[in-house]
Formats: structure tokens, sequence, C-alpha cells
């Protein structure tokens, strides 16, 4: 999903369509946030962001049906075997040893991957992650794919961190 995104917004239009300058008033503002320029980030499949101190990967309901369809369960069972709730709202389950309950002991790999929650799939580019120079810094310490691989533009970071928020 999130590569279908990136094709989405990667679209580039024939520069023969026209001919015309933009004038300078129609012009998008020029952007402002201090990573403009893009973002570097290959994801390693090292399974990092899948583990370690329990926490909350929160679902909609648009997801749970989704996740469903992709296992062959229904949302009950999901619900039932899959999700726990914390603050009044449904989170993927963990177990104890902080794993994700959806990533695969032995290979380390998201068993739902091409349905992975929006949560997982706007990572590393949430708000917070990329607010400041010293928060982004924060996450390439424990994330080895941020940083480094190709330079992600502004427009698919902004998205991920605007999708993050939903
Ligand atoms: S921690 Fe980073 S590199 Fe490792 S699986 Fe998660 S996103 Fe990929």
């Amino acid at each position: 999903m999130y590569f279908s995104i990136v094709k989405e917004l990667c679209v580039v239009s024939d520069p023969t369509e026209s001919d015309h300058e933009v004038p300078a008033d129609e012009k998008p503002p020029e952007a402002s946030e201090w990573y403009s320029a893009g973002l570097r980030f290959h994801c390693t499949q090292c399974g990092n962001c899948c583990t370690g101190t329990p926490g909350y990967v929160w679902l909609s309901t648009q997801e749970m049906i989704e996740i469903a369809e992709f296992l062959s369960i229904s949302t009950g069972e999901l619900r039932l075997m899959h999700t726990k709730v914390a603050q009044g709202k449904l989170s993927l389950a963990d177990h104890a040893n902080g794993d994700c309950v959806f990533l695969d002991g032995a290979t380390r790999k998201c068993r739902i991957y091409p349905v992975r929650p929006a949560q997982c799939r706007t990572w590393p580019f949430w708000e917070k992650t990329i607010e400041t120079p010293e928060a982004w810094q924060a996450t390439c310490e424990v994330c080895p794919g941020a940083g480094k691989g190709e330079l992600v533009p502004l427009e698919i970071i902004r998205e991920s961190a605007r999708q993050s928020r939903l």
C-alpha cells in the first residue's frame, strides 16, 4: 500500500501538454518544512519496529475488515484473538516479549504486510518523528532503514504524516 501511494503521487505530467508559465501569484508557496528536500528511507525488514516495549497499533474498522479478509477469518475472530482494547480503542495485541501478534517469530516478517494498518504503513514519517531534525535523528537511531536508501520526496512524507493522524 505504501508503494501505491508513492505511485499515485509520483505521476509526472507530460511537459508537452502545456508550455505556459504558471503565473507567480498562482505558484504554490515555498515549502517551509525543515525536510523540504526529502528524507531517506529504505526498510531493511529487521522487524525492530514490530517489537520492543509493548505499545499500541490502533485499528480502524476498515483496517479490521481488510485484515480479517486477508487472513480469511471473521472480524469477530480477529478481534478476539489478535486485538486488545486500550483507551477505549482497538489495538493489535502483542506477546509478552513485545512482539506484535502478527510478527512471524521465525522469519521476523509481518504476516499481514499487504494490509498492515496506517500506523505501520506510514512509519517512519509520523508527525512526531519528523517534527524536528533531532526527532528524526532519534528515529534513525531506532530504525536502521531511516536516513538511508532512496530519497523520499516531501509530498510523500507529508501524505504519510497526514495519514498517520487518521
Ligand atoms: S525498524 Fe525500520 S528498517 Fe526495521 S523493519 Fe521497522 S521500518 Fe524497517
